[in-house]
């Protein structure tokens, strides 16, 4: 299970209730922080997120709003003692920036920080953790930025007994089974493991689109029969042609996606600070899409 804790639904500039954009992920007993926008430490502290237990952090780009907040909650962190290292994942032009912050102020983290470029190359799977596995892609953005796709993935094969006992197979032989085994009798015929057993069942799945124009070609692969989409909805309807001018999406944008990616929910964010109320945004996608949200700051979404 995924459990999905907003911490930032605002664009760039700065307003008094809305905050840029950061996430926390939490998915077998890790947690992951997604983007950290300026003020991510506070949210952090106003919705008692254990920022001690983050071992993960993804930064989709290099706009300030998605990453401005990261030197102090790595700060942070070290003065308050952390010794286990932290995985930092962005693009390759982060490391240098957060190198230059420590060594002007003279500081060496207590803990090791391993950091992995993302690179337009390299997109495809970043890490594989039991059985969570995230994979990062590129969006349409003015610079590059990449959406994050975590996915629990289920690998036992099903057993289906009564096939099982009709081939006489014993049931200590059961979790080699699961293992995908082909199963051989005393009398050396064999038993085809798909003859007995059913494909693993989807485990579930959540997709972070970051900051990106409308582009089906590009995300559409990437959405997929998702069972949760976060995806930017920076302007409403009547903005279609700025948002395509500043590289960001629509909320009737984030609704026809999630429509023809089939995916089950749609989470909706990165208002633009000329919105004082978000509501008309769900007033817009739900017509397209029924089960869309707002991300809304301090709110737990479970996948
Ligand atoms: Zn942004
Ligand atoms: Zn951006």
């Amino acid at each position: 299970m995924f459990a999905v804790t907003i911490l930032g639904n605002n664009s760039a500039l700065p307003t008094l209730d809305r905050h840029p954009t950061a996430q926390v992920i939490t998915c077998n007993d890790q947690l992951m922080l997604v983007d950290c926008g300026e003020g991510t430490q506070l949210q952090m502290a106003k919705y008692r997120v254990r920022r001690s237990r983050i071992q993960r952090v993804f930064i989709s780009h290099l706009h300030g709003d998605h990453y401005f907040g990261l030197i102090g909650f790595i700060n942070t962190i070290s003065l308050l003692g952390r010794t286990e290292p932290l995985h930092v994942y962005g693009p390759p032009e982060l490391l240098p920036i957060l190198q230059l912050q420590l060594d002007v102020a003279g500081t060496v983290l207590n803990f090791d920080m391993h950091f992995t470029p993302l690179t337009p190359e390299g997109c495809g799977l970043l890490f594989r953790e039991k059985d969570l596995e995230v994979s990062y892609f590129p969006t349409d953005h003015r610079i590059p930025c990449y959406g994050f796709r975590f996915e629990l993935v289920k690998r036992k094969r099903r057993i289906v007994p009564e096939q099982a006992r009709q081939y006489e197979i014993p049931s200590a032989f059961y979790s080699k089974l699961g293992e995908g085994a082909d199963y051989i009798r005393k009398d050396g015929t064999v038993v085809k493991n798909d003859w007995v057993t059913l494909p693993p069942p989807k485990g579930k799945s959540y997709v972070y689109c970051a900051d990106t124009r409308y582009n089906e070609a590009l995300l559409l692969p990437h959405v997929n029969g998702a069972d949760l989409v976060y995806h930017e909805t920076t302007y409403l309807q009547d903005q279609e042609a700025r948002a395509w001018d500043r590289y960001h999406s629509t909320s009737v944008q984030a609704a026809t996606l999630a429509a023809k990616g089939n995916v089950k929910q749609l989470l909706i964010g990165h208002f633009s600070s000329k919105y004082q109320e978000v509501e008309g945004f769900l007033d817009e996608c739900k017509p397209l899409f029924a089960p869309t949200d707002i991300a809304r700051e301090g709110v737990t979404y479970l996948v």
